[in-house]
């Protein structure tokens, strides 16, 4: 059930009365200036949806908005006071402010900012009709582009012309399709998706760093699939993502086989097979080493084994051993990428040795083999190269009998391949 009652007030919210964020609203009231709830917060409390951050506008100019906190003994941080946007700390918890503004030049990635009083420009600068909702702290609601029924119908929409209003942002093409992944519920909006059309070019142009959040967000949606199908029907995957498999069988496959959404584990799903796709990928869209390392394995590990998991799935001892090996996490990724490439091959595939396997992952206690360089030169074994090949071949009889024998078996076995080195 929506939290929505009527067209033009919010029941107020929790975050909206909360004492950390009652002190940040008394702050800027105190210069006598109107202060409103904007942007995402708004749009997902009428959704009834649990609400990412808090953002706030007031027409206040960013360093009154800086003097105003201060004065009140908030934490006060300039940073993005050129474009007019203070954050605020109350009681541990965050505030974006941001100074009432137009953007009068734009060049498809930064806007050039002019402070205004008006409610309905700051809001006229806004992507879509959704976003451009704001709410006064007692509830009321100011809707001035019909967000409230679009958000209602599952409708995205741009505020005004799509075409003006992505050149002005060509980040602006990729939340369309994100936005709509997320709040959705009929067919894209025609005038949105010829916009994103012409102009899927553009998207060479922004930063790696913008593209990847958003990508990761949209992969993130619960059901990116018809989003997905519409971005490559209309020219702007090949754009986006160059290295993607034309079909989207492998992800359709995953996604039914995850519990959680997981990004990277999805973009896994769409790229081609091997190393270098997913180097590339990682390279332009500035991941992480961490996500780069974790895409490069997935699309090589995982893909150019079609049929491991099927192989071990069956079979404890060796899904027990790639544990070792691989990590509970990796492993668990494996198992289900690799069934998911299986069940695009052929489809409607028997799920339950899939979750056996799962189950055996869940279960996985992280054994630790139990000897040290030390214990093998407490034996009186010299130190060298020998002492860790015989500590190696104790290390594998110990997984090959499943991880079971303890410590002083290990030693016993160790003081057998020191005898026989010897
Ligand atoms: P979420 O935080 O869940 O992503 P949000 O809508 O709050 O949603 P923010 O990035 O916090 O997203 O942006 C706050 C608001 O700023 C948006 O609701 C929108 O009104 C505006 N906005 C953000 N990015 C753009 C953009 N590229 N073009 C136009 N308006 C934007
Ligand atoms: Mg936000």
């Amino acid at each position: 059930m929506s939290k929505f009652q009527s067209p033009d007030r919010l029941p107020l919210q929790p975050w909206m009365t909360s004492a950390a964020t009652s002190a940040v609203l008394l702050a800027l009231q105190s210069g006598g200036s109107e202060v409103r709830f904007v942007g995402g917060c708004v749009r997902d409390a009428v959704k009834g949806f649990q609400i990412k951050d808090i953002d706030l506008a007031t027409p206040d100019r960013p360093e009154a908005v800086m003097s105003l906190l201060k004065a009140a003994g908030l934490k006060a941080i300039p940073t993005g006071i050129d474009h007019g946007t203070v954050t605020a700390v109350s009681r541990g918890e965050v505030y974006e402010i941001t100074t009432l503004r137009e953007d009068v030049e734009t060049d498809g990635r930064r806007a050039k900012v002019a402070y205004t009083d008006d409610w309905v420009q700051d809001a006229a600068r806004r992507d879509l009709t959704m976003n451009a909702l704001s709410c006064r702290p007692d509830g009321l609601l100011f809707d001035p582009f019909g967000g409230l029924e679009d958000l209602r119908n599952g409708r995205v929409r741009f505020v005004g012309d799509a075409q003006a209003r992505i050149t002005e942002d060509y980040l602006r093409l990729l939340r369309f399709f994100r936005f709509h992944a997320y709040y959705g519920s009929q067919a894209l909006d025609p005038e949105g998706l010829a916009a994103a059309e012409l102009l899927a070019p553009n998207l060479t142009s922004l930063s790696g760093e913008r593209v990847r959040d958003e990508l990761l967000r949209l992969l993130a949606a619960k059901a990116p699939l018809p989003v997905l199908l519409s971005m490559i029907e209309t020219g702007v995957m090949k754009v986006l993502l160059p290295e993607a498999r034309p079909s989207l069988a492998i992800l359709k496959s995953l996604i039914a086989a995850e519990v959680e959404p997981d990004s990277i584990l999805r973009l896994s799903a769409v790229l081609e097979d091997g190393n270098e796709p997913a180097a590339q990928v990682a390279a332009r869209l500035r991941f992480s080493r961490a996500q780069a390392d974790r895409l490069t394995l997935l699309c090589t590990s995982g893909k150019v084994q079609t049929g491991w998991s099927p192989k071990i799935t069956g079979d404890r001892h060796a899904l027990r051993q790639a544990l070792y090996d691989l990590g509970v996490e990796t492993t668990r990724d494996l198992l289900r990428l690799d069934f998911a490439i299986a069940n695009a091959l052929e489809a409607n595939r028997d799920t339950s040795l899939l979750h056996k396997a799962l189950a055996i992952a869940d279960e996985w206690e992280g054994p630790v083999f139990p000897l040290r360089g030390r214990d093998a030169l407490d034996l009186g074994a010299e130190a060298g190269p020998l002492l860790g090949d015989a500590l190696d071949r104790v290390e594998v009889w110990w997984r090959e009998a499943d991880f079971v024998p303890s410590r002083d078996a290990c030693l016993t076995q160790l003081r057998l391949e020191l005898a026989t080195t010897e």
